[in-house]
């Protein structure tokens, strides 16, 4: 049996015995087909797959690109019985259903075909610092149920884990379901993670979770895959998965207690050979030589991270410890408070513009705590990206705050499990197993 990193297996045996029940079950629609589904989807590895396969067939039905067959022959070049006998195996994997008729050229009109998000489930977690947000969402990212909690990350992965399988439980059970229903499920972590094995890498403000097993943990109260990742990666692809129309090129900043960054490059996220991709808040900011807690000196998050800026305010006098001390003064129109956001902001873009020149993103997202004082921190950083990127970089460069506000990171989290599951390659694979046994 071969296990890789997010737990898959592959039985070939047992695929085949599963293949078969496909068949029998191709019967009844609706409850039956979608466990056949779901027990071939828990079994499916990633593999390559051809450009006009099965999957890039729900690829196109999943994102309106094709609704009818006519249109999956005109969009893949495929034969037309090629493609009606993808869509069979579409419809008796339970993925795709018939959503009516579409106006008619002359004779039958042609049947809508849509993505069937009610195949399945799937269990999502923002882990924060201090506050967590979980919630159950059907493969249309469509919650079911959902829960925020003030639970201390430092507690440790034992009883924050423990806390979370409960809670995934609870959710399922409000959302009158079970574990049985669920596919897959994806969490993300305030601290820097290794996403191939699923472990978070010397995080700085999550104690005793270094190089913890949270997929092993998880899975042995749920036998699906398991992916994690950090916070602002996950921030990245909810904000991505919302957008519409959809950008390719974007780049997520998160300015919080410190400052990170997801990096969405040609539609994919970017998370670089180790992971450690768009860690800008120990990026050099050029004007600032305060010491980080990395131990360099002049790092962005050291002079512009809602820790430094609660310090530098205290330091004048005003009542802050955290960063959401900084974005209470502002909002009462704290003038110290509002002077040092703009200078992060100000900061913020002197590394921002070197990210524009280098990556020439279209849009440029900034959530997290301190982006609620949106409006000095966006016109701080504006100011500096605009006069210091090169003109074609800024021409259709959009700098906006955060779309999802509080949810983008539990939306990500999601949206990166029904990602990974509905991989073309993960469904070829499916369908190629029950073609097996046909
Ligand atoms: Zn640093």
């Amino acid at each position: 049996m071969i296990v890789d990193s997010h737990g898959l297996t592959t039985d070939l045996l047992h695929l085949y015995i599963q293949s078969q029940k496909l068949s029998t079950y191709a019967v009844d629609r609706h409850k039956s087909l979608w466990h056949a589904g779901k027990t071939v989807l828990d079994h499916a590895r990633v593999f390559g797959s051809d450009p006009d396969s099965p999957g890039d067939l729900l690829r196109l039905i999943r994102t309106g690109s094709a609704r009818t067959r006519g249109e999956l022959v005109e969009a893949t070049g495929l034969a037309r019985s090629t493609v009606a006998q993808r869509i069979e195996g579409l419809m008796a994997a339970g993925l795709i259903v018939e959503i009516g008729g579409a106006p008619s050229t002359g004779g039958r009109p042609p049947s809508l075909l849509g993505f069937n998000g009610e195949a399945g489930l799937v269990l999502a977690a923002d882990l924060g610092a201090s506050h967590s947000r979980v919630i159950v969402a059907d493969l249309g990212l469509n919650s079911l149920a959902e829960v925020e909690a003030d639970l201390d990350i430092d507690e440790g992965p034992e009883i924050v884990l423990g806390w979370l399988i409960d809670t995934f439980d609870r959710l399922l059970a409000e959302a009158g379901r079970d574990r049985g229903d669920v596919l897959g499920i994806g969490i993300g972590v305030p601290g820097p993670v290794d996403f191939e094995r699923g472990v978070a890498v010397n995080p700085p403000i999550m104690a005793g979770w270094h190089e913890f097993r949270i997929v092993d943990r998880v899975r042995e109260s749920f036998d699906v895959p398991v992916l994690v990742d950090n916070d602002v990666n996950i921030m990245a692809l909810g904000e991505h998965w919302a957008m519409e129309p959809k950008v390719d090129d974007f780049v997520f900043i998160k300015v919080g207690t410190g400052i990170g960054s997801g990096l969405i490059l040609g539609g994919r996220l970017h998370r670089g050979a180790d992971g450690a991709a768009g860690d800008i808040g120990h990026v050099q900011a050029t004007s600032s030589d305060a010491i980080c807690r990395c131990g360099n000196q002049g790092c962005l998050e050291a002079s512009a991270g809602g820790a430094a800026l609660a310090s530098k305010l205290a330091k004048l006098g005003h009542d802050a410890k955290r960063s959401s001390d900084v974005t209470d003064l502002v909002e009462k129109g704290n003038k110290d408070a509002i002077v040092a956001v703009r200078d992060a902001g100000r900061l913020i873009g002197e590394v921002v513009a070197s990210l524009v020149n280098l990556l020439n993103p279209s849009q440029i997202m900034i959530g997290g705590n301190i982006a609620k004082a949106e409006q000095h921190l966006l016109a701080g950083i504006r100011e500096v990206v605009y006069s210091r990127s090169t003109t074609l970089s800024t021409t259709n460069l959009q700098i906006t705050g955060s779309a999802l506000g509080d949810r983008s990171g539990v939306t990500g989290a999601a949206a990166m499990a029904i990602d990974y599951l509905l991989r073309p390659g993960n469904i070829d694979r499916v369908l190629e197993k029950s073609a097996v046994s046909s």
